[in-house]
């Protein structure tokens, strides 16, 4: 058995190559990709991605801790691997033998991280401009650039750049794009007083997806892209002036089909019930497969190309969904599309989290292990 056609996930490889290939040509040349590959490559499997990235020459990740560092280091041995989050110090020694950079969240945590450490420790200091969540904050680009001069002068820090990350960079309103370019003056200022005192930084980065392809600067080194490369959008449904492809598709079968009277009660709760005859089948994923049990009479599934709604409470392994309007008969083992295209219609994550109040992130994040990653060359 190669796998069990239950609930399975797809992963476009040619889509996600095609994303990097339209990222890289609207950068400018002073800007490479680092691939965020956090959170096993969101959801679509870190090694395929990983290695898919190198393939195609790019040397820059980014990761959220210090396990899945070691992991990337594996795949790829000679990557510059970033993690953007906290590591304890305690783990100082093993950052140093993997060769990995570690973002320096504040003056504090360097000074605890030098004194943990054995040998010099590559990092990459992150400043708080407007995101609220981590990195050195003071109130002008001066107090900063003292900040980072003086963990560059730890004995067991090595400041090899600094970065920030954007807070609205996907939201294109007044407000936001000004809220954006304060942030982006404040670290090209602090870039520039550090630069100016004589301290040498390989790399200044703030662009994440949104702001690579909506505020795409040449002063960012490097451009911190996931969610594009991954085909989703940073802020559905306002939409890119590029257009990336998914890379994931998320299928299902159907296990049973029945037709009903009007009256008929289904699933947990009874919080559905036919208002005339319907048929109904049942499909094999729930939210322990990372189906959100939100979607509980929201989502649709498609089937032989058709939009089926589901109907009543989503469970941990099953699904009920309404095929009366199939224009075939429906039967045990037919393939239904949960996020993909099917026939002329598509439903993308995007547009499942739009049902539940949330973002195409959490959904691809959200597909449990349970679930086979089969990869499509
Ligand atoms: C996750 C993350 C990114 C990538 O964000 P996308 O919106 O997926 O491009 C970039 N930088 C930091 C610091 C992150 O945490």
């Amino acid at each position: 058995m190669e796998y069990l056609k239950r609930t399975w996930a797809e992963i476009s490889i040619p889509a996600l190559q095609s994303n990097i290939r339209k990222i890289q040509s609207h950068l400018s040349n002073k800007s490479e990709i680092m691939g965020v590959i956090k959170a096993d490559a969101y959801g679509h499997g870190v090694e395929v991605v990983a290695h898919t990235l190198c393939e195609m020459g790019i040397k820059y990740f980014a990761v959220s801790n210090l396990i899945e560092a070691i992991e990337v280091r594996k795949l790829c041995p000679d990557a510059e691997i970033l993690i953007l989050g906290y590591t304890p110090p305690e783990n100082a020694q093993l950052l140093e033998m993997h060769n990995i950079i570690q973002a320096v969240i504040s003056v504090n945590y360097a000074k605890i991280l030098s004194a943990s450490a054995g040998r010099t420790i590559r990092c990459h200091v992150k400043l708080d401009t407007g995101m609220g969540r981590i990195g050195l904050k003071n109130d002008t680009p001066e107090e900063t650039a003292e900040e980072i001069e003086y963990i560059s002068t730890l004995e067991h820090i090595s400041v090899e750049g600094i970065f920030t990350h954007f807070a609205v960079a996907d939201t294109d309103t007044p407000e936001c794009n000004e809220y954006t370019q304060k942030q982006q003056e404040f670290i090209i200022k602090t870039a520039e007083i550090i630069k100016n005192d004589g301290l040498d930084l390989k790399h200044v980065h703030f662009m994440n997806s949104a702001a690579a392809i909506s505020h795409t600067s040449d002063k960012s080194t490097l451009a911190r892209t996931g969610i594009i490369m991954y085909g989703l959008l940073p802020n559905y449904p306002q939409q890119l002036n590029i257009k990336f492809e998914p890379v994931m598709s998320l299928y299902s079968t159907v296990a049973y089909v029945k037709t009903v009277p009007e009256g008929t009660s289904l699933s947990y709760g009874r919080t559905y019930t036919t208002d005339k005859e319907r048929t109904i089948a049942t499909i094999t994923v729930g939210y322990a497969d990372g189906y959100p049990r939100l979607l509980s009479n929201k989502g649709y599934v498609l089937i032989h190309g058709c939009k089926c709604p589901v109907l009543g409470r989503v469970c941990m392994d099953q699904i009920m969904v309404d095929v009366s309007n199939v224009d075939v008969t429906v039967k045990p083992n037919d393939i239904v599309t949960l996020i993909g295209k099917d026939g002329g219609q598509e439903i993308t994550a995007d547009e499942l989290a739009n049902l539940i109040g949330t973002i195409g992130y959490e959904i691809v994040c959200g597909i449990t292990k349970r679930v086979p990653r089969i990869i499509k060359y």
